[in-house]
């Protein structure tokens, strides 16, 4: 299989009919049309094989997840998604395989209205880049700098799960037959995430700062703390868990996954107490679980009170391992 005839498949399968893509798969380059007054936002994600994701996972779930964390991105600025490009490199001109993906990259894409404008197709170590392009109101782009002592810190939906998945394809093969919906849902978490596009837009003009949790809570939580120059403080009690993380793991563990876990790609962001109302009445006009988690404080670093409201050492023994 020749590699035009990989892109025609990949142009085939994802097409979209956006009217600002004025030229897409086909040319040199796409171009497109911003609307006025708006502000392009450009983010981009590599996922390797046997480091981003199992190297038996389903070419479905990849390319899924390739765009998937880059909407999550796009998400965390407040962003609405229009436009990506896909960098493939693939080891053989596997059709099957690129069918896969873009059935997998194209369910995403048409749930958001994203339109694959162009790529590159390589021959080497299986490896996928999208970058994602979107917009907001010029000046509304939510950053992660703008966290003030005194904001209150929210996470939407639950988390560790995409790390408890993880655990669970690593300790089997495979997801066999007798797996539980617990289980597959957990798996689930980590195979397909789903960006929080409708909650990242609905926060623009109310959260002060915003990221999305892909490297763990503290790891992310630590660059808005950084990025802000002030400190955040989180109790372990009020991090969100599924009622599948409950079931599969015992409390050290789950709090472990939660804490360190990556992959979940929901929203960590933080707000002044007087827009609180308003965001979470517009989040539950979303559907979307939003749980205070802490608060931001004026000493820096990220910090972790137990169920006593002591600060627990976050380097002690039992948890280096999640680090
Ligand atoms: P060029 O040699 O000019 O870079 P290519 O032959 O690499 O062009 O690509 C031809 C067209 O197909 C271009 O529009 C490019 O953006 C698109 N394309 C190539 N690979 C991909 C891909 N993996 N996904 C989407 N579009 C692709
Ligand atoms: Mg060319």
């Amino acid at each position: 299989m020749a590699e035009f005839d990989l892109i025609e498949i990949i142009k085939q399968l994802t097409r979209q009919n956006r009217p600002d893509v004025r030229i897409g798969i086909g040319d040199d380059a796409a171009v497109v049309c911003v609307p006025p007054d708006c502000e392009l936002v450009i983010c981009s994600d590599t996922l390797v094989s046997g480091v981003h994701f199992p190297v038996n996972t389903d070419p479905a779930d990849i390319g899924w997840k390739s765009l998937a964390v880059n909407l999550s991105d796009l998400a965390a600025m407040g962003a609405t998604p229009a436009w990506a490009t896909l960098a493939m490199t693939l080891p053989v001109a596997d059709s099957g395989f690129v069918e896969r993906f873009a059935k997998g990259f194209a369910e995403l894409a048409a749930a958001w209205e994203v339109d694959l404008v162009g790529g590159d197709t390589t021959r080497g170590p299986l490896s996928i880049t999208v970058t994602a392009h979107g917009f907001v109101p010029a000046g509304q782009a939510i950053q992660r700098s703008g966290a003030t002592v005194g904001d209150a810190v929210y996470v939407t939906g639950t988390l560790g799960d995409a790390a408890a998945g993880l655990r669970i394809l690593q300790s089997a093969s495979a997801l066999g037959a007798e797996s539980g919906a617990h289980e597959r849902f957990v798996v689930t978490r980590l195979n397909r995430p789903q960006a929080r596009i409708g909650a990242g837009t609905a926060l623009r003009e109310l959260a002060s700062a915003c990221i999305d949790i892909s490297d763990g809570l503290l790891a992310d939580l630590g660059h808005v703390a950084s990025s802000s120059a002030v400190g955040i403080e989180i109790g372990e009690d009020c991090l969100p868990q599924s009622t599948a993380l409950a079931e599969c793991f015992d409390a050290e563990t789950r709090t472990g996954l939660q804490m360190w876990g990556g992959d979940d790609y929901e929203l960590a962001f933080t707000i002044a107490e007087a827009n609180v109302e308003v965001m979470r009445e517009a989040m539950e006009r979303q559907g979307c679980r939003v749980s205070r988690i802490g608060r931001v404080i004026d000493e820096p670093g990220v910090h972790v009170l137990d169920h006593n409201g002591r600060r627990r050492p976050t380097t002690s023994k039992g948890w280096d391992h999640f680090k």
